[in-house]
């Protein structure tokens, strides 16, 4: 998972606009994209059993503040789909939230994280992929893994699915042509996207495309690229009408709202993630897109002024878990949602391992990690205890 800073130099000759005041609104209201409305409005949520596991197993270990470390398993997080084997898992997951559903009586929704373009994380290491360009990735990505996943939404359809789709792919698009490996994929991940998106155009199942974070495209020229991205594959795709929004901030650590982003970067017009909503909403309605929704990933930014550099993304120290995930948080944003497994780390911290990433060596991020996707119980105790709001 990256998240690269870049456009600081030509953004700082651009920015002019504050986001107070940005073009356009948000727009909370129900119609949007398909008629259907905020997708997280008065359902309930699916509780990933295997995430329960991973906190009851930590707690175990640590009985003396059991009660606080398990009252983190009463909240939703993510389904990540990173692999073709995982696909495997994915009727597992979603029996399971059918379950939950029967039982409560109330719509389930189940967040699933959809991730495995080839040459996946083209501008960074630790969460490269397994599916490559040059090895027929492409095909493979449609046959042995969208087409899978499609079959297990369509053989679940009484239960609401959300999907964040591909975090990080149409950025580096946005702004990391410069790289040769993000260059390759160039038309692998819009073609794959574009795919993915029509396959999952079914009734219940909304879409929310990956727009990274302020510190990354809230620069007046990155928020510019990136919407000429969206406005390429979504035509491509069928219209702006086949998502249901964008996702932000997914596996970052950026606050809703305080103003640390001005310090670190302050030609960035967007210093949080609650005013980036608002200004990319605004650039995209120049676009021609209107009415979508925003899903904000809070599972580890409740804690501002963790970092030296904004760009630096990797088990960040001293993070707390965010706002509890939930509906209608605030205009324009369809709901606050742990994206992102607290506890599951970034990559890993050593630096002989296989897909090390110098920023998870960083003097920013904590030691003692393991790879991409695996469980780091330490800084799961130090999310918990610096939990802002507190749990
Ligand atoms: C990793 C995935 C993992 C996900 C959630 C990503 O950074 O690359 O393998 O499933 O984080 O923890």
């Amino acid at each position: 998972m990256h998240k690269r800073l870049v456009g600081t130099f030509v953004a700082s000759l651009l920015a002019s606009a504050g986001c107070a005041g940005g073009i356009g609104s948000v727009g909370p209201e129900d119609t949007k994209s398909g008629g259907r409305g905020n997708p997280f409005k008065d359902v309930a949520f699916f509780l990933n059993p295997e995430y329960t596991a991973s906190v009851e197993a930590t707690a175990k270990k640590h009985p003396e503040e059991a009660a606080l470390l398990l009252k983190a398993a009463q909240y939703p997080t993510g389904v990540w789909l990173s692999d073709i084997e995982t696909v495997g898992h994915l009727k597992g997951w979603l029996d399971e939230a059918k379950k939950q559903q029967d039982a409560s009586g109330k719509p389930t929704m189940t967040v699933i994280v959809v991730y495995d373009l080839p040459n996946r994380d083209c501008s960074a290491e630790s969460s490269a992929g397994e599916l490559l360009v040059a090895q027929n990735g492409e095909a493979r990505y449609r046959t042995d893994f969208i087409d899978p996943i499609t079959a297990q939404f369509k053989a679940h359809p009484d239960q609401p699915i959300t999907v964040v789709l591909e975090p990080d792919s149409l950025g580096n698009l946005a702004t990391n042509m410069a790289l040769p490996r993000c260059q390759e994929a160039r038309s692998a991940y819009k073609n794959g996207v574009v795919y993915a998106i029509k396959s999952f155009h079914l009734p219940n199942v909304s879409v929310y495309l990956d727009a990274a974070h302020s510190g990354w495209l809230g620069w007046d020229d990155n928020r510019a690229k990136i919407a000429k991205v969206f406005k390429t594959v979504l035509n491509d795709a069928g219209g702006p009408q086949m998502i249901r929004g964008f996702a932000i901030n997914t596996s970052n650590y950026t606050h809703l709202s305080n103003r640390d982003g001005a310090v670190l970067e302050p030609t960035n017009p967007c210093p949080n993630e609650l005013a980036y909503a608002k200004q990319l909403m605004g650039t995209l309605a120049m676009y021609g897109f209107h009415d979508h929704g925003v899903l904000v990933d809070t599972s580890r930014n409740g804690k501002g002024g963790i970092r030296t550099a904004w760009g630096n993304w990797c088990n960040i120290k001293g993070a707390g878990l965010g706002e509890r995930p939930r509906a209608d948080p605030a205009p324009g944003i369809d709901a606050y949602w742990w994206v992102k497994p607290p506890g599951e780390s970034d990559g890993s911290s050593d630096p002989n391992g296989p897909r090390f990433d110098p920023m998870c060596g960083s003097n920013d991020a904590a030691k003692g990690a393991p790879q991409a996707g695996k469980w780091f119980e330490s800084y799961f105790i130090d999310l918990v205890h610096n939990a802002s709001p507190a749990l």
